[in-house]
C-alpha cells in the first residue's frame, strides 16, 4: 500500500492528545474550546463502555477524529466525530447534544444515528435502505457520509477481534458500498486503504500472496524509484522549478484486480511502479511531460489527460506509461498540487479552501452535491427500494456490473461483460451447454452487454454444440476465455483420437496385423515411440495431431509384432480410404486449390453453401473438408494453425445448380400456429424440409430447428426475409 494514501495510523495517534497535535500540525484554523468541551463529553458519556477488544470506548471516537483531521475536515466534523456514538450507545439524547452543541452538530449527529439503526432481514434490501438514508444525509449535509466513511474506516482497522462471518459481511459491504462512495466522492485515501482491509478479510491467502511479493521486491523498488527521480529532477531542473516526485506502489487491492480478476501476472502490469510528479502550475505539467517522453519510451495508448477532461469524481492529472533504458514498463502521473489534493481527499478537501488554505476548487463542492441530488431525484421515482441500489451501484463503480441471476443470486462482473462471461462465471458446464440467454426475460444476442440490476437467465440445452470459437472474440473476462479454449483443446483432442485410431487402424489392417485389443496397450509399451504416452488415448491423440508419425514406427511394430506373436506382418496391400460420413459430390461445385478431383465432403458444422466464403481443409484419407470462412473449427489466423498447410484455398465454380442443406433457428412467441405458419410458409415458397422441430422456451417463447435445401446465399436471403413477415417472430439466425 502507498504510505503517502495511508490515513493517519492509529497506533501512533490513539489518544486525545494526539488528536491535538494532529490539529495544531495540520495548518487549519479549530475551535479548540469547542471541541474540549465535546470530548470531554463523550469520555464520560462513554466511561463505561470498552470496545469489543477490550479497550476503552472513547479510542474510536477520537481515532475517527484523528482520521476527519488528516482529510481536511473542519471542527463541526470533528466534534461530530467524536460525539457520533453518544445518541446512539448511551443514555445521552438529542436534545441532550443541541443543548450542549447547537442544532448545526445535532443535525450531524442525528444523520449519523440514522444511517445505522435499521436492520432488515434481507441483504439487498437492507443494503438498499442504507443507500438511501445515506443520499438524504449526504444531501442534507456531506459531512455526514464522510464523517460515516472514517468511522467505517476505523472499524475495518480496528476488526481483527470481531468474528470470522462478521469481518467478512463488514468487509463486503465495504466494497460495494462505501468504498465506492469513497469512490465516487474522491476520498481516494480511504478509498484505497478500506479496499486493502477488506480485501484482507474477503480473501487472506490472495491478499498476502500479494503483500508477500511486494515485500520481497521492495528493495529493488526503491532503489529503481530512486534512480528515477535523479533522471528526471536532473533533466528538468532548468525547466520546472518547483517538483516533487515521489514513488508509489498501487494498492494491493487494484494489484489484486489485474492479477486475480483479469489474469495478469504481476510481471504484466504496467502501473505497480509509479511516479507522481507535483508540481506548481498546469504548464508545469505538460513540460513535465515532454520531458519525461524525451527521456524514457511512451508506450502508445497509454497516455491520458485527465487535466483537460477530468474524471467523474474531479480527479486531474496527466498519466503516462514509459519504459526505462532497462526496459522496465512504469507509470508517472503529472498534476498540480491543487490536483493533488483533490485527488487525495476528493470532496473533503472542500473544507480545506473554506478554512482558506489551498486553491480555488470552490465549484467543486457543487459538482459532488449535483451527483447526490441526481441519485436521490432517481430514487424518488423508483418503484422498489433495490432500483436504486443497481442505479447507485453502476453509477458509482463503472468498472462493474452487478446482475441477478433468475433465483435472485448476485454476480458481479466486470463493465462490457456478456451473456457469454456470465454463464462461464455461473459454471464451465453452463458455458459449454449455453444456446442463447433472456435479459428481462426477454431472448438477446450471444454478444449482448449486461447492464447492472439486469435479471438474466441462461439457456442451456443438453446436447449443445459446445462454444464457438467466435466467442473467444465476444467475451470480456479472461476466465470466459480460458474456459472455452479449454473446451476447444478437449474436444480436438477427442477429434485427434478419432482420428488417430482410424489411422493406426488402417496402417495395422495393411501389413495384416493382429494384436487383441486388451494387449495393445502393453504391446505399444515395448515400442520404443520417444515421445509420453501413458495410454492408448494419449497414443491415439499423438497420431491424431502428428506427434507419432506411423511410417515412422511401423517397421518397429513389424519387428515387434513378429517376435511377440511369431507371425510375419504382411506386406503392405493397398487399403482403399473408410468412406463412411461423406457426402460424396462428384463435381460437387467447388474448386480446390491445387487440387483435381479431390474428394469433397462439406462440413456438418457450417454446411456451407454457394456464395459463402469457403476454405477447405485436408483430412486425413477423408478427401478436403469445405468450411465456411469463420466457421468455429475454422482457425483465426491460419498460419498459426497447428497445422497450416493443411488448409487450402477454395471457391465455388460458377453457376451451381445443386441444392445446399442449411439450418436456421428461428425464436418467436410460442403461440398456436407458429410452426405451422413457418413450415406453410416454407412450403408456398417450394422449399425443400429436412427436419424441423420447435420447442418451447420458458416465458411464452419457442424455438424451431429447420433444415432446408436452398440454391445460394441469396435464395437463403430471400427466404429469411419471407418468415421474418411471421407475426411474433423475434429472431432468425443460421446455424
Ligand atoms: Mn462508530
Amino acid at each position: 500500500m502507498s504510505m503517502e494514501n495511508k490515513c493517519v495510523d492509529m497506533t501512533h495517534y490513539n489518544d486525545y492528545d494526539k488528536l491535538k497535535e494532529l490539529m495544531s500540525k495540520s495548518g487549519y484554523k479549530f475551535d479548540f474550546e469547542r471541541i474540549d468541551k465535546a470530548y470531554n463529553f463523550a469520555l464520560n458519556a462513554h466511561k463505561d463502555q470498552r470496545r469489543v477488544s477490550g479497550l476503552p470506548y472513547i479510542l474510536h471516537p477520537t481515532s475517527v477524529a484523528c482520521i476527519l483531521v488528516g482529510l481536511g475536515m473542519d471542527t463541526d466534523s470533528i466534534i461530530a466525530a467524536l460525539l457520533h456514538d453518544v445518541v446512539e450507545d448511551t443514555e445521552y439524547t438529542l436534545e441532550d447534544v443541541t443543548k450542549l452543541f447547537g442544532a448545526d452538530i445535532a443535525l450531524l449527529i442525528d444523520g449519523l444515528t440514522k444511517l445505522s439503526k435499521i436492520k432488515y432481514s434481507n441483504r439487498e434490501e437492507q443494503q438498499a435502505e442504507n443507500l438511501r438514508k445515506m443520499l438524504i444525509a449526504m444531501s442534507n449535509d456531506i459531512r455526514v457520509i464522510i464523517i460515516k466513511l472514517a468511522d467505517r474506516l476505523h472499524n475495518m482497522r480496528t476488526i481483527e477481534c470481531m468474528q470470522e462471518q462478521k469481518r467478512r459481511d463488514k468487509a463486503l459491504e465495504n466494497m460495494e458500498v462505501y468504498a465506492p462512495i469513497a469512490h465516487r466522492l474522491g476520498i481516494t485515501a480511504v478509498k484505497e486503504e478500506m479496499e486493502d482491509l477488506s480485501l484482507r478479510y474477503l480473501d487472506p491467502v490472495g491478499y498476502a500472496e500479494i503483500e508477500e511479493e511486494l515485500n520481497n521486491t521492495a528493495h529493488d523498488r526503491e532503489e529503481f524509484i530512486a534512480s528515477l527521480k535523479e533522471e528526471i529532477l536532473e533533466r528538468s531542473k532548468d525547466t520546472v522549478p518547483n517538483m516533487s516526485i515521489k514513488g508509489r506502489v498501487k494498492s494491493i487491492h487494484s494489484i489484486y484486480r489485474k492479477t486475480f480478476m483479469k489474469g495478469k501476472t504481476m510481471d504484466e502490469i504496467y502501473d505497480i511502479f509509479a511516479v507522481r510528479v507535483i508540481v506548481d502550475s498546469v504548464i508545469d505539467c505538460y513540460n513535465v511531460l515532454g520531458i519525461i517522453h524525451d527521456i524514457y519510451k511512451p508506450i502508445p495508448n497509454r497516455f491520458k489527460d485527465y487535466i483537460s477532461t477530468p474524471k467523474p469524481n474531479m480527479y486531474q492529472s496527466l498519466h503516462t506509461t514509459v519504459i526505462n533504458h532497462r526496459g522496465i514498463p512504469f507509470e508517472v502521473q503529472i498534476r498540480t498540487w491543487d490536483m493533488h489534493h483533490t485527488a487525495e481527499y476528493g470532496i473533503a478537501a472542500h473544507w480545506k479552501y473554506k478554512a482558506g488554505v489551498g486553491g480555488k476548487n470552490g465549484d467543486s463542492l457543487d459538482e459532488h452535491l449535483s451527483w447526490v441530488r441526481k441519485m436521490l431525484d432517481i430514487q424518488k421515482e423508483a418503484v422498489d427500494a433495490t432500483d436504486i441500489v443497481s442505479t447507485i451501484k453502476t453509477d458509482l463503480n463503472p468498472n462493474e456490473v452487478f446482475v441477478f441471476t433468475p433465483k435472485g443470486d448476485v454476480i458481479n462482473l466486470p463493465a462490457g461483460s456478456t451473456v457469454i462471461d456470465l454463464a462461464y462465471t455461473i459454471h464451465s458446464a453452463v458455458g459449454n451447454s449455453m444456446i442463447g440467454a433472456k435479459v428481462d426475460r426477454r431472448i438477446v444476442p450471444i454478444d449482448y452487454q449486461l447492464k447492472t440490476g439486469e435479471i438474466v437467465e441462461i439457456l442451456t440445452q443438453k446436447d449443445a454444440q459446445g462454444p464457438k470459437r467466435d466467442w473467444l472474440k465476444i467475451v470480456k473476462t479472461s476466465e470466459a476465455r480460458s474456459k472455452i479454449r479449454s473446451w476447444f483443446k478437449k474436444e480436438r483432442r477427442e477429434e485427434n483420437i478419432t482420428e488417430g485410431q482410424a489411422e493406426f487402424e488402417r496402417e495395422l489392417r495393411k501389413y495384416g496385423i493382429n494384436i487383441p485389443e486388451d494387449e495393445l496397450e502393453e504391446f505399444l509399451s515395448k515400442v520404443n515411440l520417444k515421445i509420453q504416452v501413458n495410454n492408448l488415448q494419449d497414443f491415439y491423440a499423438a497420431i491424431g495431431y502428428g506427434g507419432i508419425h506411423l511410417w515412422k514406427i511401423m517397421p518397429r511394430i513389424r519387428e515387434l509384432y513378429q517376435k511377440m506373436y511369431g507371425k510375419q506382418a504382411a506386406e503392405a496391400v493397398p487399403v482403399k480410404p473408410v468412406e463412411q460420413n461423406v457426402r460424396k459430390k462428384v463435381g460437387s461445385g467447388v474448386i480446390v486449390e491445387g487440387m483435381d478431383d479431390v474428394l469433397i465432403k462439406f462440413s456438418r458444422c457450417c454446411n456451407p453453401v454457394p456464395g459463402d466464403e469457403i476454405i477447405g481443409f485436408i483430412t486425413r484419407g477423408y478427401g478436403v473438408s469445405i468450411h465456411k470462412c469463420g466457421c468455429t473449427n475454422v482457425p483465426e489466423d491460419i498460419s498459426k494453425a497447428e497445422e497450416p498447410k493443411r488448409w487450402v484455398n477454395a471457391h465455388w465454380q460458377q453457376s451451381v445448380k445443386e441444392v445446399f442443406q442449411t439450418s436456421l433457428e428461428i425464436i418467436g412467441m410460442d403461440r398456436t400456429g407458429f410452426l405451422a405458419d413457418v413450415s406453410n410458409q416454407l412450403s408456398a415458397l417450394h422449399i425443400m424440409i429436412r427436419s424441423l422441430n420447435c420447442r418451447e422456451l420458458p416465458d411464452g417463447m419457442a424455438i424451431i430447428n429447420v433444415t432446408i435445401d436452398v440454391v445460394d446465399t441469396g435464395h437463403l436471403k430471400s427466404i429469411i426475409a419471407r418468415l421474418s413477415g411471421i407475426s411474433g417472430i423475434t429472431s432468425i439466425s443460421r446455424k
